[in-house]
């Protein structure tokens, strides 16, 4: 059966590995609308190369780039928020959100109709807003399949037990590019280096998360709002292969894991079938040949991002909300070489710990929008006056 398909952040990394998994599929989906932020070309090229029938730009500024490389092929276009809007109003069996940063929230949120399926990755949406969100996903009857390698192992490895049998459901890291640097080397490091993600390839937010291990942490709050576990219930564990993605460890000693060479074309095929289980035309996972595979325990010292995700996730009210807002504000500030690597952690722990009024849960998108707006103002105001 032939599955109509959204793809938001369609000219990311996430959004162009999907297009390579679409078009290995031609016989099993049919792209309606793909959406982009800023770069019109990239995004008619994509619309073109997927046979898209709409292409949405957020970026109001891009229409007229965007109508001129779609004239002739018959795609419809448009631009600005209610162009991105109109995108996931159109009839489509999935949505796959990769749109990186809270800016994936509102339209993430939009894409929620009844009977659809969001293949998730834009987890920010989960940490801005996660209890609003899922909430609203249950009530109209929306289905959240993960797309973060990690989620996608864990949904899967959840499956073989029941819920209040998890005795802890464990998210592995490859431990970023830093891992094995001592602090004040790490002190040091540019944003360049803290991009050369050893294992991955991604986007940028998400390669500085990944440095700081902060992505680790926003992935813990993803995992409590996807699989309803507690703060206690989680854990993360660093495994520099990156071939074990998640584990569950039952109350019986048992361990499910979920296992895969590390390319995101695994998990968003998953995602966008499920159990169905399309067959990928890629490197088969080979143990014998990869030998051994290795862990270790995060140092919370070194990567002190991790720490203060943990700690809001348990604070829980609104600390998620404004602590990955606080982190997009610094690692805005880092990427453009205003601040330092650690000057990361400390804006986001100034922020948490200034920010009064923190003890509720944001009981919809726009209270957690709100507060997300607040406590990116109050970041600003941490990163030093000289660089602004
Ligand atoms: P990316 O920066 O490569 O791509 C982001 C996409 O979002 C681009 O298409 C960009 O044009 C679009 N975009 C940005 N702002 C927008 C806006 N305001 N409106 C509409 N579109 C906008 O990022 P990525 O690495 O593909 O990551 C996307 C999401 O997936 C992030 O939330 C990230 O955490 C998550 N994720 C990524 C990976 C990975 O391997 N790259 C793995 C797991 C999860
Ligand atoms: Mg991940």
């Amino acid at each position: 059966m032939i599955r109509s398909l959204t793809i938001l952040g369609a000219t990311g990394s996430i959004g162009r590995s999907t297009a390579d998994v679409v078009l290995a599929h031609r016989d099993a989906f049919r792209v309606e609308a793909v959406v982009g932020g800023r770069d019109a070309l990239a995004l008619a090229q994509m619309a073109k190369r997927l046979g898209a029938k709409f292409a949405a730009l957020s970026d109001e500024g891009g229409a007229a780039t965007l109508r001129g490389a779609l004239a002739g092929s018959g795609i419809e276009s448009g631009a600005g928020r209610s162009a991105v809007i109109e995108a996931v109003d159109r009839p489509s069996d999935i949505v796959l959100a990769a749109i990186s940063g809270t800016a994936g929230l509102e339209p993430t949120h939009a894409s929620l109709k009844p009977g659809r399926r969001i293949a998730l990755a834009n987890k920010e949406s989960l940490v801005c807003a996660g209890t609003a969100f899922m909430t609203d996903a249950r009530r109209i009857g929306a289905e959240i399949m993960p797309v973060d390698s990690e989620h996608n192992a864990l949904e899967h490895a959840l499956a073989a037990g029941r819920n209040r049998d998890v005795e802890k459901a464990v998210i592995t890291a490859s431990g970023g590019p830093f891992r094995t640097w001592p602090r004040e080397q790490i002190a040091r490091a540019s944003a360049k280096e803290a991009s050369a993600h050893p294992v991955w390839s991604m986007g940028s937010k998400i390669n500085i998360d990944s440095a700081t291990l902060m992505n680790k942490g926003l992935e813990l709050i993803e995992a409590h709002h996807l699989f309803d576990l507690e703060a206690e219930r989680l854990d993360v564990l660093v495994h520099p292969e990156a071939i074990v993605h998640g584990l569950v460890q039952w109350g019986d000693g048992a361990v499910t894991a979920g296992l895969a060479l590390p390319d995101m074309k695994v998990p968003i095929a998953n995602a966008l079938r499920n159990r169905e289980r399309l067959f990928m035309d890629l490197p088969r996972l080979d143990l014998a040949a990869i030998g051994r595979l290795t862990f270790e325990r995060a140092d919370e010292a070194r990567f002190p991002c991790l720490a203060l995700a943990k700690a809001a996730l348990r604070a829980g009210g609104s600390m998620p909300t404004i602590l990955n807002a606080a982190n997009e504000i610094a690692v805005e500030a880092y990427m453009a070489d205003q601040i330092g690597f650690y000057a990361i952690s400390e804006i986001v722990e100034s922020v948490c710990s200034t920010f009064s009024g923190s003890g509720r849960v944001p009981a919809t998108v726009a209270e957690a929008l709100a507060i997300d707006g607040e406590a990116r103002d109050m970041a600003r105001r941490f990163i030093p006056a000289k660089h602004i």
